[in-house]
């Protein structure tokens, strides 16, 4: 390995090192509040179940410590070790040319997957069953694998032979081909997820004539918003976390309502989660994410572009030149950059969920989305009380406790 390579292994071994201190902080921080429940929320949660939710947060966090450091030693190994071995086993029952790179991917990827796989394992039926989460079997736990691996597959093969033929067809200009179909197939997900993939995995009815659905065509129509497209999904059937989302552009576009969301809430504090929802449309938060995906997406391909075109980056490692091992050690390679950025993103997202909630605010007020967030939040067991530079790194959601400040505050 030369020195550029030797100094990618270091950055991705300081980059678990900040990762791991950022967790500690967060323990420390929540273990240290375990005792007291901050003020604004004396009345809806008892001491109990702040314990309870500091408990799971310190847990949970542990579980995380120990994840960040397997992969990222993980990473090491497969740059400074097993990449080349690997490379060698494909070549010798391949012969050169496309499927080589393609077998290759595929074999770095599964191998990943698998020593993963007791990490998914352990959360679900260790840490979520011991607090009460945990709804999946062993049974729905290796068929919902089976259902992505094969999924995955059925994306990944024909898009890596696609890019793999383009890239020997245009040396020079393959990748802007690359990032434009990214792109088209990005876009294409956002309709092919919600209505084909989403229901391999869940099942969603049209919600039911009655209170509830009438409230929630009068919020949408109120807004501006087609009243098709609101859904319940089975979420019970793998978890009692509750949630709701929106997905889809245009036509695609759904309203997402997690069983375990509507049987513990109450209908305002629905219509005010559905508000947030609503508002996450009316400011363009979903085109926004797709631009920033755009924007990452690009410089993906144009890194990819220059450590194949260059030769370099994996001579960086003792690896020969082949797109395949190229693309797998430049996504192991990118790992602590991705890290660093990471508040970046997680700030834009946290900016977003501000005027979210200010949109429910104006339109059901702000007393039902702070009895949601705090009801969300306790049935969650989410902490009120993490870490500030934690949150500020990892959070895509600020804490509950600042959005309910900041709601309490406006107006
Ligand atoms: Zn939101």
């Amino acid at each position: 390995m030369l020195l550029p390579g030797a100094l990618i292994c270091l950055a991705i071994l300081l980059s678990s090192g900040l990762g791991v201190y950022l967790r500690m902080r967060q323990i420390e921080n929540v273990a240290r509040h375990r005792e007291t429940v901050p003020a604004d929320f004396a009345e809806e949660v008892t001491l109990d179940d702040h314990r309870r939710a500091a408990d799971y947060t310190i847990a949970r966090t542990r579980f995380g410590i120990v994840e960040t450091i397997f992969d990222a030693v993980l990473s090491v190994a497969w740059l400074a070790f097993w990449l080349a071995p690997l490379y060698a086993l494909v070549a010798g029952v391949t012969e050169p040319g496309l499927t080589r790179s393609v077998v290759f991917v595929i074999a770095f990827t599964l191998i990943g997957h698998f020593l993963e796989l007791p990490f998914s394992y352990f959360n679900a039926f260790s840490l979520e069953e011991k607090f009460g989460f945990n709804r999946l079997t062993p049974k729905t736990f290796i068929l919902d694998e089976a259902k992505s691996l094969a999924l995955t597959a059925a994306i990944a093969v024909p898009a890596l032979y696609a890019m793999f033929a383009l890239l020997r067809a245009l040396p020079d200009s393959w990748w802007l081909f690359a990032w434009v179909a990214f792109m088209g197939l990005t876009l294409a997900m956002t309709v092919i997820y919600p209505t084909v993939i989403a229901p391999m995995f869940n099942k969603f009815t049209p919600m039911t004539e009655g209170d509830t659905k009438s409230r929630m065509e009068a919020l949408l129509e109120k807004c501006g918003f087609e009243s098709k497209g609101l859904y319940v999904m089975d979420a019970s059937t793998r978890s009692t976390h509750g949630n709701a989302y929106f997905s889809g552009l245009g036509k695609a576009k759904r309203i997402v309502f997690f069983d375990t969301l509507l049987e513990k809430h109450s209908l305002e504090e629905i219509e005010s989660i559905l508000a947030h929802e609503l508002g996450h449309f009316k400011y363009g938060h979903v085109r926004q994410m797709i631009l920033q995906s755009a924007i990452v997406a690009f410089v993906c391909f144009a890194a990819l572009y220059w450590a194949f075109s260059s030769g370099d980056f994996t001579g960086w490692f003792g690896l020969p030149n082949d797109p395949g091992i190229v693309l797998t050690a430049l996504m192991l390679a990118q790992e602590p950059i991705a890290h660093l950025l990471k508040p970046l993103l997680s700030g834009r997202s946290r900016k977003a969920e501000f005027e979210a909630d200010d949109f429910a605010r104006q339109i059901v007020g702000k007393e039902p989305m702070i009895a949601a967030l705090t009801r969300l939040t306790r049935d969650n067991l989410a902490s009120l009380t993490p870490d500030p530079l934690f949150a500020r790194f990892y959070f895509s959601h600020p804490p509950v406790p600042v959005r309910v400040a900041q709601l309490r505050s406006a107006g």
